[in-house]
Protein backbone atom coordinates (compact mmCIF):
# COMPACT_ATOMS: atom_id res chain seq x y z
CA UNK A 1 0.00 0.00 0.00
CA UNK A 2 1.53 3.36 -0.41
CA UNK A 3 0.58 6.36 1.46
CA UNK A 4 1.41 10.12 1.17
CA UNK A 5 3.53 10.53 4.62
CA UNK A 6 2.19 13.48 5.13
CA UNK A 7 -1.50 12.32 5.10
CA UNK A 8 -2.90 11.68 9.18
CA UNK A 9 -3.47 7.69 9.05
CA UNK A 10 -6.37 7.80 11.06
CA UNK A 11 -7.96 10.58 12.31
CA UNK A 12 -11.23 8.92 13.74
CA UNK A 13 -13.13 10.37 16.59
CA UNK A 14 -12.86 8.15 19.78
CA UNK A 15 -16.90 7.08 20.80
CA UNK A 16 -17.52 7.68 24.33
CA UNK A 17 -17.26 4.44 25.53
CA UNK A 18 -15.67 1.18 24.17
CA UNK A 19 -15.18 -2.47 25.80
CA UNK A 20 -11.46 -2.04 25.44
CA UNK A 21 -9.63 1.25 25.31
CA UNK A 22 -5.57 1.28 24.37
CA UNK A 23 -3.60 4.16 25.11
CA UNK A 24 -1.03 4.45 22.59
CA UNK A 25 -1.30 3.14 19.41
CA UNK A 26 2.60 2.20 19.04
CA UNK A 27 3.80 -0.99 17.94
CA UNK A 28 2.51 -2.83 21.05
CA UNK A 29 -0.85 -1.10 21.17
CA UNK A 30 -1.70 -2.05 17.38
CA UNK A 31 -0.70 -5.31 17.62
CA UNK A 32 -2.86 -6.21 21.11
CA UNK A 33 -5.70 -4.51 19.40
CA UNK A 34 -5.03 -6.86 16.34
CA UNK A 35 -4.54 -9.93 18.89
CA UNK A 36 -7.50 -9.48 20.46
CA UNK A 37 -9.78 -8.73 17.76
CA UNK A 38 -8.96 -11.76 15.84
CA UNK A 39 -9.94 -13.89 18.51
CA UNK A 40 -13.43 -11.89 20.08
CA UNK A 41 -15.02 -9.48 17.57
CA UNK A 42 -17.66 -9.38 19.83
CA UNK A 43 -16.16 -6.44 21.74
CA UNK A 44 -15.69 -2.70 20.81
CA UNK A 45 -11.82 -1.70 20.83
CA UNK A 46 -10.65 1.81 20.80
CA UNK A 47 -6.94 3.06 20.52
CA UNK A 48 -6.22 6.56 21.70
CA UNK A 49 -3.02 8.23 20.56
CA UNK A 50 -1.51 11.59 21.75
CA UNK A 51 0.30 11.98 18.26
CA UNK A 52 -1.03 13.16 14.77
CA UNK A 53 -0.17 9.94 13.35
CA UNK A 54 -0.01 6.49 14.38
CA UNK A 55 3.17 5.06 14.55
CA UNK A 56 6.25 7.66 13.87
CA UNK A 57 8.60 5.35 15.88
CA UNK A 58 7.92 2.29 13.53
CA UNK A 59 8.61 4.87 10.85
CA UNK A 60 11.85 6.01 12.01
CA UNK A 61 12.57 2.51 13.66
CA UNK A 62 16.03 0.52 11.88
CA UNK A 63 17.09 3.56 9.76
CA UNK A 64 13.07 3.91 8.27
CA UNK A 65 13.47 0.23 7.71
CA UNK A 66 11.90 -1.27 10.46
CA UNK A 67 14.08 -4.34 12.23
CA UNK A 68 11.03 -5.80 12.70
CA UNK A 69 12.14 -9.25 14.67
CA UNK A 70 15.39 -11.68 14.61
CA UNK A 71 15.93 -15.31 13.62
CA UNK A 72 17.51 -15.69 16.70
CA UNK A 73 15.90 -14.18 19.98
CA UNK A 74 16.30 -15.31 23.67
CA UNK A 75 15.90 -14.36 27.05
CA UNK A 76 19.33 -13.07 27.00
CA UNK A 77 19.11 -10.22 24.69
CA UNK A 78 16.66 -8.77 27.05
CA UNK A 79 16.85 -6.69 30.62
CA UNK A 80 15.32 -5.35 33.07
CA UNK A 81 12.85 -7.60 35.50
CA UNK A 82 12.69 -11.03 36.37
CA UNK A 83 13.69 -13.01 33.71
CA UNK A 84 11.46 -15.48 33.92
CA UNK A 85 8.63 -13.47 33.20
CA UNK A 86 10.56 -12.25 30.33
CA UNK A 87 10.94 -15.92 28.96
CA UNK A 88 7.12 -16.70 29.85
CA UNK A 89 6.68 -13.33 27.69
CA UNK A 90 8.26 -13.96 24.62
CA UNK A 91 6.91 -17.84 24.58
CA UNK A 92 3.75 -16.44 23.96
CA UNK A 93 4.84 -15.48 20.18
CA UNK A 94 8.17 -17.08 19.90
CA UNK A 95 9.80 -15.84 16.40
CA UNK A 96 8.61 -18.38 14.05
CA UNK A 97 4.89 -17.33 14.87
CA UNK A 98 5.89 -13.58 14.87
CA UNK A 99 6.64 -14.43 11.11
CA UNK A 100 3.90 -16.12 10.45
CA UNK A 101 1.52 -13.03 12.10
CA UNK A 102 3.46 -11.16 9.58
CA UNK A 103 2.87 -12.74 6.69
CA UNK A 104 -0.87 -13.23 7.52
CA UNK A 105 -1.10 -9.29 6.97
CA UNK A 106 1.03 -9.24 4.05
CA UNK A 107 4.58 -8.25 5.62
CA UNK A 108 7.05 -10.89 3.94
CA UNK A 109 10.68 -10.58 5.81
CA UNK A 110 14.11 -11.51 4.25
CA UNK A 111 17.16 -11.64 7.17
CA UNK A 112 20.47 -9.44 7.10
CA UNK A 113 23.47 -11.45 6.04
CA UNK A 114 25.68 -12.17 10.12
CA UNK A 115 23.26 -11.07 12.43
CA UNK A 116 20.10 -12.92 12.22
CA UNK A 117 17.70 -9.10 11.98
CA UNK A 118 14.39 -9.25 10.08
CA UNK A 119 13.55 -6.59 8.13
CA UNK A 120 10.67 -6.25 5.44
CA UNK A 121 10.94 -7.75 1.90
CA UNK A 122 10.48 -3.75 0.45
CA UNK A 123 12.90 -2.59 2.93
CA UNK A 124 10.31 -0.29 4.33
CA UNK A 125 9.20 0.77 7.88
CA UNK A 126 6.05 2.38 6.28
CA UNK A 127 4.87 -1.34 4.97
CA UNK A 128 5.03 -2.61 8.62
CA UNK A 129 3.04 0.15 9.59
CA UNK A 130 0.41 0.32 6.90
CA UNK A 131 0.03 -3.11 7.22
CA UNK A 132 -0.91 -2.91 10.90
CA UNK A 133 -3.25 -0.09 10.73
CA UNK A 134 -4.58 -2.05 7.68
CA UNK A 135 -6.04 -5.12 9.89
CA UNK A 136 -6.38 -3.15 12.47
CA UNK A 137 -9.37 -1.49 10.15
CA UNK A 138 -10.57 -4.50 8.76
CA UNK A 139 -10.92 -5.69 12.26
CA UNK A 140 -12.98 -2.46 12.83
CA UNK A 141 -10.66 -0.97 15.79
CA UNK A 142 -11.45 2.70 16.20
CA UNK A 143 -8.45 4.60 16.05
CA UNK A 144 -8.39 8.11 17.39
CA UNK A 145 -5.23 9.84 16.96
CA UNK A 146 -4.81 13.44 18.33
CA UNK A 147 -6.11 12.16 21.54
CA UNK A 148 -3.53 12.59 24.33
CA UNK A 149 -4.67 11.15 27.51
CA UNK A 150 -4.04 13.28 30.46
CA UNK A 151 -5.90 11.38 33.34
CA UNK A 152 -7.19 7.80 34.74
CA UNK A 153 -9.98 7.37 37.28
CA UNK A 154 -10.65 3.82 37.87
CA UNK A 155 -13.61 2.46 40.14
CA UNK A 156 -13.61 -1.15 40.13
CA UNK A 157 -15.88 -1.27 37.49
CA UNK A 158 -14.49 0.60 34.59
CA UNK A 159 -11.90 3.49 33.73
CA UNK A 160 -12.82 7.14 32.92
CA UNK A 161 -10.16 8.44 30.33
CA UNK A 162 -9.80 12.21 30.26
CA UNK A 163 -8.15 13.18 27.02
CA UNK A 164 -7.23 16.45 25.53
CA UNK A 165 -10.15 15.58 22.58
CA UNK A 166 -12.61 14.26 25.12
CA UNK A 167 -13.51 11.61 27.71
CA UNK A 168 -13.77 7.82 26.84
CA UNK A 169 -15.02 5.19 29.34
CA UNK A 170 -14.01 1.58 28.76
CA UNK A 171 -14.14 -1.87 31.11
CA UNK A 172 -10.71 -2.31 30.35
CA UNK A 173 -7.84 -0.20 29.82
CA UNK A 174 -4.85 -0.93 27.92
CA UNK A 175 -1.56 0.72 29.06
CA UNK A 176 0.76 0.77 25.55
CA UNK A 177 2.30 4.41 25.84
CA UNK A 178 5.96 3.36 25.34
CA UNK A 179 8.64 4.72 27.02
CA UNK A 180 10.58 8.33 26.86
CA UNK A 181 13.06 7.61 24.06
CA UNK A 182 12.60 10.09 21.07
CA UNK A 183 9.88 12.32 22.60
CA UNK A 184 9.31 14.15 20.02
CA UNK A 185 7.56 10.88 18.37
CA UNK A 186 4.55 11.27 21.33
CA UNK A 187 6.09 8.75 23.41
CA UNK A 188 7.38 11.52 26.04
CA UNK A 189 6.98 9.25 29.50
CA UNK A 190 4.11 10.52 30.13
CA UNK A 191 2.32 7.15 30.69
CA UNK A 192 4.28 6.45 33.47
CA UNK A 193 2.84 8.97 35.24
CA UNK A 194 -0.44 7.24 34.69
CA UNK A 195 0.57 3.95 35.70
CA UNK A 196 2.22 5.78 38.94
CA UNK A 197 -1.27 7.07 39.71
CA UNK A 198 -2.71 3.44 39.22
CA UNK A 199 -0.53 2.39 41.78
CA UNK A 200 2.11 0.97 40.49
CA UNK A 201 6.02 0.37 41.03
CA UNK A 202 8.09 2.13 38.19
CA UNK A 203 12.06 1.29 38.56
CA UNK A 204 14.08 4.20 38.03
CA UNK A 205 14.45 4.70 33.82
CA UNK A 206 17.17 5.53 32.08
CA UNK A 207 17.81 5.94 28.52
CA UNK A 208 19.37 2.65 26.63
CA UNK A 209 20.68 2.40 23.34
CA UNK A 210 22.10 5.59 23.07
CA UNK A 211 25.83 6.68 21.93
CA UNK A 212 28.28 7.73 24.40
CA UNK A 213 30.24 10.50 25.49
CA UNK A 214 33.93 10.41 26.09
CA UNK A 215 36.27 12.10 28.14
CA UNK A 216 39.70 13.16 26.26
CA UNK A 217 40.17 13.75 22.31
CA UNK A 218 41.30 10.26 21.46
CA UNK A 219 38.06 9.52 19.54
CA UNK A 220 38.06 13.29 17.99
CA UNK A 221 40.62 11.82 15.63
CA UNK A 222 38.89 9.15 14.69
CA UNK A 223 35.55 10.18 14.03
CA UNK A 224 34.36 8.72 11.15
CA UNK A 225 35.90 5.29 11.54
CA UNK A 226 34.13 2.26 12.48
CA UNK A 227 35.34 -1.49 13.03
CA UNK A 228 33.83 -4.35 14.87
CA UNK A 229 35.04 -4.07 18.68
CA UNK A 230 34.21 -5.22 21.94
CA UNK A 231 32.80 -3.19 24.84
CA UNK A 232 33.51 -4.25 28.66
CA UNK A 233 31.90 -3.12 31.44
CA UNK A 234 33.33 -4.10 34.41
CA UNK A 235 32.25 -3.36 38.08
CA UNK A 236 33.75 -4.48 41.55
CA UNK A 237 32.66 -8.50 42.35
CA UNK A 238 30.37 -8.57 39.05
CA UNK A 239 31.46 -10.70 35.73
CA UNK A 240 32.45 -7.65 33.38
CA UNK A 241 29.15 -6.68 31.14
CA UNK A 242 30.20 -7.59 27.09
CA UNK A 243 28.67 -6.37 23.80
CA UNK A 244 30.05 -6.92 20.73
CA UNK A 245 29.36 -5.11 17.11
CA UNK A 246 30.64 -2.24 15.10
CA UNK A 247 31.51 0.62 16.99
CA UNK A 248 31.49 4.06 15.13
CA UNK A 249 34.19 7.03 16.47
CA UNK A 250 32.58 10.62 16.47
CA UNK A 251 33.25 13.72 17.73
CA UNK A 252 31.53 13.82 20.87
CA UNK A 253 32.30 9.47 21.35
CA UNK A 254 31.36 6.19 20.17
CA UNK A 255 28.10 4.95 18.59
CA UNK A 256 27.52 2.29 16.49
CA UNK A 257 25.66 -1.23 17.96
CA UNK A 258 28.18 -1.98 20.23
CA UNK A 259 28.46 1.59 21.74
CA UNK A 260 24.41 2.00 22.17
CA UNK A 261 24.08 -1.88 23.79
CA UNK A 262 27.24 -0.95 25.91
CA UNK A 263 24.86 1.84 26.65
CA UNK A 264 22.04 0.30 28.90
CA UNK A 265 24.92 -1.33 31.25
CA UNK A 266 26.68 2.36 31.77
CA UNK A 267 23.69 3.96 32.83
CA UNK A 268 22.65 1.42 35.10
CA UNK A 269 26.10 1.21 37.09
CA UNK A 270 25.33 4.98 37.23
CA UNK A 271 22.04 4.67 38.50
CA UNK A 272 23.13 2.00 40.96
CA UNK A 273 26.59 4.28 41.91
CA UNK A 274 28.40 1.63 40.93
CA UNK A 275 32.16 2.57 40.02
CA UNK A 276 32.11 0.96 36.49
CA UNK A 277 35.29 0.43 34.52
CA UNK A 278 35.05 0.63 30.70
CA UNK A 279 36.89 -0.76 27.94
CA UNK A 280 37.69 -1.98 24.33
CA UNK A 281 38.40 -4.32 22.54
CA UNK A 282 39.98 -3.29 18.97
CA UNK A 283 39.98 -7.11 17.62
CA UNK A 284 37.07 -8.87 18.89
CA UNK A 285 38.20 -11.79 17.18
CA UNK A 286 41.49 -12.03 19.06
CA UNK A 287 42.35 -13.00 22.77
CA UNK A 288 45.44 -12.73 24.45
CA UNK A 289 47.50 -16.28 23.82
CA UNK A 290 46.00 -16.16 19.96
CA UNK A 291 46.85 -12.15 19.29
CA UNK A 292 50.67 -12.54 20.90
CA UNK A 293 50.96 -15.93 18.64
CA UNK A 294 49.72 -13.51 15.50
CA UNK A 295 52.44 -11.11 16.24
CA UNK A 296 55.30 -13.34 16.51
CA UNK A 297 54.54 -14.95 13.49
CA UNK A 298 54.15 -11.91 12.02
CA UNK A 299 57.33 -10.44 12.42
CA UNK A 300 59.17 -14.19 11.76
CA UNK A 301 57.37 -13.44 8.11
CA UNK A 302 58.15 -9.77 7.78
CA UNK A 303 61.17 -8.86 9.86
CA UNK A 304 61.34 -5.54 8.99
CA UNK A 305 58.14 -4.45 8.69
CA UNK A 306 56.99 -1.25 11.09
CA UNK A 307 54.60 -1.83 13.95
CA UNK A 308 51.95 0.49 12.38
CA UNK A 309 52.07 -1.45 9.42
CA UNK A 310 51.64 -4.75 11.22
CA UNK A 311 48.81 -3.51 13.04
CA UNK A 312 47.24 -2.03 10.06
CA UNK A 313 46.90 -5.86 9.15
CA UNK A 314 44.15 -6.00 11.62
CA UNK A 315 42.47 -2.77 12.18
CA UNK A 316 42.29 0.65 10.38
CA UNK A 317 45.48 2.73 9.60
CA UNK A 318 44.41 5.70 12.17
CA UNK A 319 43.29 3.73 14.90
CA UNK A 320 46.75 1.87 14.67
CA UNK A 321 48.61 5.21 14.35
CA UNK A 322 46.38 6.75 17.98
CA UNK A 323 47.60 3.70 19.99
CA UNK A 324 50.46 4.39 19.40
CA UNK A 325 51.06 7.39 20.07
CA UNK A 326 49.17 7.37 23.47
CA UNK A 327 51.14 4.50 24.61
CA UNK A 328 54.36 6.36 23.21
CA UNK A 329 55.15 3.74 20.82
CA UNK A 330 57.55 4.33 17.68
CA UNK A 331 55.41 3.76 15.15
CA UNK A 332 58.32 2.75 12.88
CA UNK A 333 59.81 0.44 15.33
CA UNK A 334 60.50 -2.93 12.98
CA UNK A 335 58.92 -6.07 13.74
CA UNK A 336 62.15 -8.09 13.95
CA UNK A 337 63.26 -5.29 16.77
CA UNK A 338 60.32 -5.45 19.34
CA UNK A 339 60.74 -6.79 22.73
CA UNK A 340 58.42 -8.81 24.36
CA UNK A 341 57.62 -6.22 26.84
CA UNK A 342 56.82 -4.12 24.25
CA UNK A 343 54.72 -6.37 22.10
CA UNK A 344 52.95 -7.35 25.39
CA UNK A 345 52.21 -3.63 26.02
CA UNK A 346 50.77 -3.38 22.43
CA UNK A 347 48.82 -6.59 22.63
CA UNK A 348 47.23 -5.03 26.26
CA UNK A 349 46.41 -1.84 24.07
CA UNK A 350 44.67 -3.13 21.27
CA UNK A 351 42.57 -5.83 23.60
CA UNK A 352 41.68 -3.97 26.63
CA UNK A 353 41.72 -0.72 26.27
CA UNK A 354 40.36 2.21 28.72
CA UNK A 355 37.59 4.69 27.83
CA UNK A 356 36.40 7.07 30.31
CA UNK A 357 32.88 7.30 29.53
CA UNK A 358 31.40 10.90 31.01
CA UNK A 359 27.56 10.78 29.90
CA UNK A 360 25.20 9.39 27.38
CA UNK A 361 23.62 11.25 24.71
CA UNK A 362 19.76 10.91 26.26
CA UNK A 363 16.49 10.47 25.10
CA UNK A 364 16.78 12.43 22.47
CA UNK A 365 18.86 9.67 20.71
CA UNK A 366 18.25 7.46 22.68
CA UNK A 367 16.55 3.89 20.62
CA UNK A 368 14.88 2.52 24.32
CA UNK A 369 14.13 3.15 27.58
CA UNK A 370 15.07 0.88 30.44
CA UNK A 371 13.11 0.68 33.39
CA UNK A 372 9.56 1.17 33.60
CA UNK A 373 6.55 -0.61 35.21
CA UNK A 374 7.95 -3.19 37.29
CA UNK A 375 7.77 -6.61 36.17
CA UNK A 376 6.01 -7.53 39.83
CA UNK A 377 3.49 -5.70 39.35
CA UNK A 378 1.73 -7.87 36.13
CA UNK A 379 0.74 -11.70 36.21
CA UNK A 380 3.01 -13.34 33.15
CA UNK A 381 0.43 -15.02 31.77
CA UNK A 382 -2.06 -12.24 30.97
CA UNK A 383 0.07 -8.99 31.57
CA UNK A 384 -2.85 -8.13 33.92
CA UNK A 385 -2.42 -5.82 36.90
CA UNK A 386 -1.56 -6.73 40.18
CA UNK A 387 -2.81 -3.44 41.28
CA UNK A 388 -5.37 -2.32 39.27
CA UNK A 389 -8.10 -5.04 37.42
CA UNK A 390 -8.75 -5.20 34.04
CA UNK A 391 -5.84 -2.63 33.40
CA UNK A 392 -2.95 -4.49 31.33
CA UNK A 393 0.60 -3.50 30.29
CA UNK A 394 2.18 -4.15 26.98
CA UNK A 395 5.74 -2.79 24.96
CA UNK A 396 8.31 -0.97 26.20
CA UNK A 397 6.01 0.82 29.45
CA UNK A 398 6.78 -2.29 30.96
CA UNK A 399 10.23 -3.02 33.12
CA UNK A 400 12.01 -4.71 29.42
CA UNK A 401 14.62 -3.48 27.54
CA UNK A 402 16.34 -5.69 24.25
CA UNK A 403 19.70 -5.23 22.54
CA UNK A 404 19.93 -3.93 19.16
CA UNK A 405 18.70 -6.63 16.44
CA UNK A 406 14.94 -6.32 16.66
CA UNK A 407 14.45 -7.58 20.56
CA UNK A 408 13.20 -4.11 21.12
CA UNK A 409 10.02 -5.04 19.06
CA UNK A 410 9.57 -8.72 19.46
CA UNK A 411 9.04 -7.58 22.96
CA UNK A 412 6.37 -5.80 21.69
CA UNK A 413 4.80 -8.45 19.65
CA UNK A 414 5.02 -11.06 22.19
CA UNK A 415 3.26 -8.93 24.78
CA UNK A 416 0.76 -7.99 22.67
CA UNK A 417 0.19 -11.07 21.99
CA UNK A 418 0.07 -11.95 25.53
CA UNK A 419 -2.12 -9.29 26.67
CA UNK A 420 -4.49 -9.67 23.64
CA UNK A 421 -5.18 -12.95 24.14
CA UNK A 422 -6.04 -12.80 27.52
CA UNK A 423 -8.06 -9.38 26.78
CA UNK A 424 -10.32 -11.60 24.23
CA UNK A 425 -11.47 -14.07 26.81
C1 LIG B 1 15.29 5.77 16.27
C2 LIG B 1 14.76 4.46 16.76
C3 LIG B 1 14.97 3.32 16.02
C4 LIG B 1 14.52 2.07 16.49
N1 LIG B 1 14.70 0.97 15.71
C5 LIG B 1 14.28 -0.24 16.17
C6 LIG B 1 14.39 -1.40 15.36
O1 LIG B 1 14.77 -1.32 14.18
N2 LIG B 1 14.03 -2.60 15.91
C7 LIG B 1 13.54 -2.70 17.18
O2 LIG B 1 13.25 -3.80 17.64
N3 LIG B 1 13.35 -1.60 17.94
C8 LIG B 1 13.68 -0.38 17.46
N4 LIG B 1 13.48 0.73 18.21
C9 LIG B 1 12.75 0.57 19.51
C10 LIG B 1 11.24 0.40 19.21
O3 LIG B 1 10.84 1.40 18.29
C11 LIG B 1 10.42 0.52 20.50
O4 LIG B 1 10.91 -0.39 21.45
C12 LIG B 1 8.96 0.20 20.21
O5 LIG B 1 8.44 1.13 19.26
C13 LIG B 1 8.13 0.28 21.48
O6 LIG B 1 6.79 0.07 21.14
P1 LIG B 1 5.62 0.59 22.07
O7 LIG B 1 4.37 0.35 21.31
O8 LIG B 1 5.77 0.02 23.41
O9 LIG B 1 5.86 2.16 22.20
P2 LIG B 1 5.86 3.29 21.10
O10 LIG B 1 6.17 2.74 19.76
O11 LIG B 1 6.75 4.33 21.63
O12 LIG B 1 4.36 3.79 21.05
C14 LIG B 1 3.76 4.46 22.12
C15 LIG B 1 2.59 5.28 21.61
O13 LIG B 1 1.90 5.82 22.73
C16 LIG B 1 1.52 7.15 22.44
N5 LIG B 1 1.38 7.86 23.71
C17 LIG B 1 2.33 8.09 24.65
N6 LIG B 1 1.80 8.76 25.69
C18 LIG B 1 0.48 8.94 25.42
C19 LIG B 1 -0.61 9.53 26.10
N7 LIG B 1 -0.46 10.12 27.30
N8 LIG B 1 -1.83 9.53 25.51
C20 LIG B 1 -2.02 8.95 24.30
N9 LIG B 1 -1.02 8.37 23.59
C21 LIG B 1 0.21 8.36 24.16
C22 LIG B 1 2.63 7.69 21.55
O14 LIG B 1 2.17 8.75 20.76
C23 LIG B 1 3.00 6.44 20.72
O15 LIG B 1 2.25 6.39 19.53
C24 LIG B 1 13.87 1.98 17.74
C25 LIG B 1 13.63 3.15 18.48
C26 LIG B 1 14.06 4.38 18.00
C27 LIG B 1 13.78 5.62 18.81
Amino acid sequence: MDRDSNEPLNATPAPHRADIAIVGGGAAGLATAIFCARLDSTQSIVILDGARKLGAKILVSGGGRCNVTNRRVSVKDFFGGNPNVIKRVLSALPVAKTIAFFESIGVTMYEEEGNGKLFPETNKAATVLDALVGEARRLNINMACSHRVTNINADGHGFAITTDAGSVTARKLVLATGGQSLPKTGSDGFGFELARALGHTLVTRTPALDPLILAGDFHRQLSGISHPATISIKTAGAKPLRAQGELLWTHFGMSGPVALDASRHWHRAQVEGIDAQTSISFLPAYEQAKLETWFLDFAHEHPKVQLVTAMARLLPNRIAHAILDVIGLDSAIQMAQLPKGVRRKVVSALLDWPIEVVGGRGYKFAEATAGGVSLADVDPSTLQSRKCPNLYFVGEILDVDGRIGGFNFQWAWSSACVAGTALAK
